[in-house]
């Protein structure tokens, strides 16, 4: 990853990041001071969570509901500093799901918090791990400053030991807990100093001439600042200095220390992300790569969300520009079904007035409501036929029966079980033989989420029971060679909510014996997107 500096203006400001971290690390109360210092919400406070809902709903549709202005479930944008921030959510809940992991093939960056008391905790480490994968620059978060936390060098190493990343300090902590009072700006050689009295005044900045600045003695008390000297002075010698392309490549992070509550050190990320962070990268298809500052639009489908509106049972697709300048009504084709869609009403989730977007340009997620044609992994272009690759499928890895308790309410509960398969909140099979239907999930807390929502959404109490059958894998193959398989093992068979072949058994000696006994038949356990 490179910055590119002869991107058109529009295109190179744009900032498109998503925040991962363990629950309860701050990323609510972070993103919150984003949106109060990117002129979204007039007062921090507004985007509290509220008790246990939080931990089934996402952040943002908690704040909709907190605002009552419709913000969006999984994105919004935001102005700082000459340039446009597009932050993506992820989900919040503690089990993973293969939302998060598509949401990251949406993002250019991460923001990573972690807690100085607890350092890199699981959930932070399974995202991290994400985030490799696809390369992406991560800027680091520790938080809670203003707590006891853990010695700055401890945290540093912990994050480059487990994580095996270079982490390069951007500022340098004064103080811990209670005396804690601030932070060295490492970058810009400037003090910063935290309010307690108020937490949402920004933080006083003063410019110093480096550390030796005789001022440094009017704002910081003696013992403090010889500790201050002393620690940066090893820092120097003993760790990596900021390095903005090994950043860009992955390799480093550059770390801040704040205190997310008190407004401390946030806009100094802010402005990091700002100055170092990456505008729109090109985005790879089957066919070739997509630059950002092509002239054709192009986007691709990263999340579909449904029921976010009760009174509708509308979806909105999230999608991901990937290149062009995109202007309201303009008519697009549906790559997958090759039919020319007119995008009349697209949402941009423009934090500060919530207008149809007009306009949006590469970098950008736009918002398209639609009646379900749109599916996750789906490109749109202008005509050109171009699969978008990076979009991962997941092999469902537990399997349940499910069944409403009440067995008048089985039609309902198909509905809202097809919304959910669409959604990519999970895999729905209908058994060929006999009635009711088997998810399949990533993460056994996935089940618990799917009851709740459906029980929400949908009004249906649901339970979720063992099934007879412990792996699922698509058929595919010429239609003689399948309907040939098909008609001899009817009692381990379902179709998927797309309609498609799927065979399912408890014993990997079954998927062996039928790759011996059919050739020509192919069984996967992940089904393509496109
Ligand atoms: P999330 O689960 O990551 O979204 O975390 P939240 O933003 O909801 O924060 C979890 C808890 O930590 C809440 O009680 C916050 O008030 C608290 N918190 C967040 N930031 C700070 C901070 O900088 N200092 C302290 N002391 N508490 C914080």
């Amino acid at each position: 990853m490179t910055n590119r500096p002869q991107l058109p203006p529009e295109i190179a400001r744009r900032r498109t990041f998503a925040i991962i971290s363990h629950p309860d690390a701050g990323k609510t109360t972070l993103t919150e001071k984003f949106l109060l210092y990117g002129g979204a919400i007039q007062m921090a406070g507004q985007v509290r969570a509220k008790g246990e809902a939080r931990r089934t709903r996402s952040d943002f549709m908690k704040m909709e509901q907190d605002r009552g202005i419709s913000v969006s479930a999984s994105a919004m944008s935001f102005d700082f500093d000459g340039h446009r921030f597009n932050l993506v959510d992820t989900p919040g809940h503690s089990d993973f799901s293969e939302d998060t992991y598509r949401t990251l093939t949406a993002v250019d960056a991460a923001i990573m918090v972690i807690d100085g008391a607890k350092g890199v905790e699981s959930q932070t480490r399974k995202l991290f791990e994400v985030c490799r994968l696809r390369d992406l620059p991560i800027l680091t978060f520790c938080n809670k400053m203003d707590r006891e936390s853990r010695d700055t060098f401890e945290i540093i190493d912990e994050i480059q030991e487990n994580l095996a990343i270079d982490v390069a300090p951007a500022s340098w902590p004064i103080g811990v807990g209670r005396e804690f009072i601030g932070c060295y700006d490492m970058l810009g050689d400037r003090l910063e100093l935290m309010d307690r009295a108020d937490r949402n005044k920004v933080a006083q900045s003063i410019s110093m001439k480096g550390l030796d600045d005789p001022r440094l003695a009017d704002h910081v008390p003696a013992d403090l600042l010889a500790k201050l000297r002393e620690e940066v002075e090893m820092a120097r010698e003993l760790l990596p200095t900021f390095d903005q392309r090994s950043f860009l490549e992955g390799h480093m992070t550059p770390i801040w220390f704040g205190s997310a509550i008190n407004s401390f050190g946030v806009q100094e990320l802010m402005q990091g992300i700002s100055t170092y962070g990456p505008p729109p990268q090109p985005q790879n298809s089957a066919e070739r790569e997509i630059s950002p500052d092509e002239n054709t639009v192009t986007g691709f489908v990263f999340k579909v969300q449904a029921n976010m509106d009760p009174k509708h049972r509308d979806r909105v697709a999230f999608v991901r520009l990937a290149s062009g300048h995109f202007e309201r009504g303009m008519k697009m084709v549906h790559v997958r079904t090759k039919k020319p869609m007119a995008v009349s009403n697209p949402v941009l989730f423009l934090a500060a007035d919530r207008e149809l977007a007009e306009e949006a340009w590469a970098g950008d997620i736009i918002g398209i409501p639609n009646h379900g044609q749109l599916r996750i992994g789906d490109a749109l272009t202008e005509g050109e036929t171009l699969r978008f690759t990076g979009i991962p499928s997941f092999a469902p890895e537990l399997l349940q029966t499910v069944r409403a308790t009440d067995p008048m309410k089985a039609k309902h509960l198909e509905k809202a079980l097809m919304q959910f398969a669409e959604e990519g909140a999970a895999k729905v099979f209908k058994p060929a033989i006999g009635s009711g239907f088997i998810v399949g999930v990533v993460g056994a807390l996935q089940f618990e989420v799917l009851a709740s929502r459906i029980e929400l959404e949908y009004g249906i109490p649901v339970r979720f029971e063992g099934s007879q059958f412990t792996s699922a894998r698509w058929v595919s193959g010429a239609k003689s060679v399948v309907d040939a398989f098909a008609e001899t093992n009817k009692a381990h068979l379902a179709h998927d909510h797309d309609g498609d072949l799927v065979y399912l058994t408890r014993l990997q000696w079954d998927i062996d014996r039928i790759g011996r006994d059919h050739p020509d038949l192919r069984l996967t356990a992940t089904k393509e997107m496109m």
